[in-house]
């Protein structure tokens, strides 16, 4: 039994029963991190002597293994979330060496129920990609492929994870940044619904759609985890005050009888074969599970990439005024005046990808150009999410591809933009409508590189989609298969 290939809940119980301890566990992550992560460059900093001091405090009995499902399990945490006392960068020069002066309420929590944090996993800039590559500090690279992507913009995460670098991570998913590298490399990630999880220390990307959510080896490690973060917090705004259901109990619940949507705009020339039939694979299993299967339709689809390439970043282009070199982020120090120390310290520290959404967004809210833009995008985005609740009239749960593509080389799309925008075609569309979204390991193509499915499930309904996705997962268990590193 090797400790860094085990799932959260299989720790769990070795730690409970004493087979293993807490500090035997942190060490065989951190001594795999040292081992293969110069490799993958899943960690822009680790947290060892701190992980390894937590330990201590569950093998000596004074914190309990068996309080809570994460209790003494190493966790990895993506790069734009707060730690007090730690480095958070979020893939940026501009935040190189800033220090976190508080705790986002996720990793409260997460601690709250005796996480350890081994380390801030790497990341797209501000989480603006889809391969990791606009990280300002390294590329990361898919475990199944160290010359292929590890998927964006949590690549650091999912590589992490599939790596065995950690038991579990936590991402961040705006427009796919959970579910498209879950999916590139064969883990699970699940973007809950807008308002399930609190972003309160999370560093803002684009307001209205982002959200936190876990990364693990199945799907009953997502449920614990999710089970971890989820609910309301007094002091993020638009966090829902609803019960937050037993998602682990839930799993077990056979899915005879349920509707699953097919939507035919997810079927789409440009898809990889391999792809398609991996996922018409998968539906065939949920039908063979007793699923009725349904033809659906989402009309609007096509016009999710325009929306959400509009939205996200004027709402970066707001949210990225604070990293002027005053209130925040690294200030140039040979300026002439108070406008050439912004554009110094701006023009060095952020990227090309994050200047050029920043250019687009503050374009499309310019005055005259809000209206053909912004306005338009917004409405667009409610038909897309009419489209979503329409659907939910007449299927329980969807079911689609997560990526057209499984993971492309490292370099293949990062001079065109557009290409990479165009790739994120079947994230898109659910962060705009705000509606929870899974993406669990459903094939391999030829060359060994992982398939995923997604499932969207309507707004709150997060134990129905780790339902689905566990009884597909027990019934063909692609999430055991490990990359060879
Ligand atoms: N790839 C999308 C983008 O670049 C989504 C990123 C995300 O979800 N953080 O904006």
């Amino acid at each position: 039994m090797q400790i860094h290939s085990l799932s959260i809940h299989e720790i769990h119980d070795m730690l409970r029963s004493r087979q293993i301890g807490a500090v035997e566990t942190v060490s065989a992550f951190l001594e795999r991190i040292r081992a293969i992560d110069p490799k993958v460059n899943a960690y822009l900093s680790t947290m060892g002597e701190q992980a390894l001091d937590e330990a201590r405090l569950f093998d000596s009995g004074k914190k309990d293994c068996s309080a809570s499902p994460l209790a003494g399990v190493p966790i990895a945490i993506k790069d734009v979330i707060c730690i007090q006392g730690s480095l958070t960068t979020c893939g940026s020069r501009i935040l190189q060496g800033f220090v976190a002066p508080y705790s986002a309420t996720v990793i409260e929590k997460l601690k709250q129920a005796g996480a350890i944090f081994i380390g801030k996993t790497n990341m797209d800039e501000f989480a603006m990609g889809s391969s990791t590559e606009n990280s300002a500090f390294m590329k990361t690279r898919n475990p199944w492929d160290l010359d292929r992507v590890p998927g964006g913009s949590s690549g650091g995460s999912a590589a992490a994870v599939a790596a065995g670098l950690c038991a579990g991570a936590l991402g961040t998913d705006t427009g796919g940044s959970i579910r498209q590298p879950s999916s590139f490399c064969g883990v699970v990630g699940i973007k809950p619904t807008y308002g399930r999880v609190s972003r309160f220390g999370l560093v803002a990307f684009a307001s209205s759609l982002d959200q936190i959510g876990p990364i693990t080896r199945d799907v009953e490690d997502a449920a614990i985890m999710l089970q971890a973060i989820a609910g309301y917090d007094p002091r993020e705004s638009t966090s829902v005050d609803l019960p937050v259901p037993d998602y682990r109990a839930a799993l077990k619940e056979p899915i005879r009888g349920l509707r699953l949507g097919i939507p035919r705009e997810y079927f789409i020339e440009g898809t990889d074969p391999q792809v398609e039939a991996a996922v018409r694979n998968a539906i065939s299993t949920c039908r063979e599970l007793g699923a009725h299967i349904v033809d659906i339709s989402l009309p609007h689809t096509e016009y999710g990439i325009a929306a959400y390439y509009i939205i996200a970043p004027a709402e970066a282009s707001s949210n990225l005024a604070r990293y002027d070199g005053v209130k925040y982020g690294r200030r140039d120090e040979e300026t002439r005046d108070l406008i050439d120390m912004y554009r110094k310290s701006r023009s060095q520290g952020f990227g090309a990808e994050v200047k050029r959404r920043i250019m687009l967004g503050t374009y499309v809210l310019s005055a005259g150009y809000y209206d053909a833009y912004y306005r338009k995008a917004s409405q667009v985005r409610t038909l897309i999410r009419q489209d979503f609740l329409d659907a939910f009239e007449k299927c329980d749960a969807i079911l689609a591809p997560v990526s057209p593509i499984p993971a492309f080389r490292i370099g293949e799309k990062f001079d065109d933009p557009l290409q990479m925008y165009l790739s994120d075609v079947f994230t898109l569309p659910a962060s705009l409508a705000g509606i929870p979204g899974i993406s669990t390991p459903c094939g391999f193509t030829s060359e060994k590189l992982p398939i995923g499915l997604q499932i969207f499930g309507p707004h709150f309904r997060e134990e129905l989609i780790l339902r689905i996705a566990h009884q597909f997962e027990q019934a063909v268990p692609f999430h055991l298969q490990r990359p060879e590193i």
